[in-house]
């Protein structure tokens, strides 16, 4: 299981988020946009963000949940 949130626009300004868990939720940070946070939740896959001051960065984040094998990262 690999939980992504991807944008795909290279005319953009693009940060690398940061992200930790919480219980259900998936809270992605970014480092450089202090006020950015992005919420999801993956049993119900609700989500919740907070914007930026900013509008124009997009923010990629990913998210590998600890102790689960992402496809292609072992040796077959
Ligand atoms: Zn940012």
């Amino acid at each position: 299981m690999l939980i992504q949130i991807i944008h795909e626009d290279r005319d953009r300004e693009m940060h690398k988020c940061e992200s930790k868990r919480e219980g259900d939720w998936i809270v992605f940070t970014c480092p450089i946009c202090l006020e950015y946070e992005s919420r999801l939740n993956f049993k119900t896959k609700e989500r919740i963000s907070r914007p930026v001051n900013d509008p124009s960065i997009f923010h990629n984040g990913t998210f590998v949940p600890p102790g689960l094998d992402v496809e292609g990262s072992k040796p077959n």
